[in-house]
């Protein structure tokens, strides 16, 4: 598992740089570019989070300790572009 690189520079973003970052808003440190996740790490993020979802129905406390695991592991999903790209 690696962290996600700007597009533009290959600058390595840092794990505290991915915690609040909104689509589009991402800007690269070093070069100042703006990152937009790619349509395939969005489906992967959104797969991340499938097993908290299915908990919601049995235990929340279960459901938020597994949202708070799958939000680190989600990050590792991510994959910037210059580009803002559709869902679909
Ligand atoms: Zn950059």
């Amino acid at each position: 598992m690696k962290l996600p690189t700007c597009w533009s520079c290959d600058y390595k973003f840092k794990w505290k740089e991915l915690i609040f970052f909104i689509e589009g808003r991402k800007k690269c440190p070093k070069c100042e570019e703006k990152q937009y996740t790619t349509t395939h790490s969005k489906w992967k993020m959104g797969m991340v989070f499938l097993p908290a979802w299915l908990c919601t129905f049995i235990n929340l406390y279960l459901t938020i300790s597994l949202f708070l695991i799958c939000y680190y592991f989600m990050l590792y999903q991510v994959e910037f572009t210059d580009k803002q790209q559709p869902l679909y």
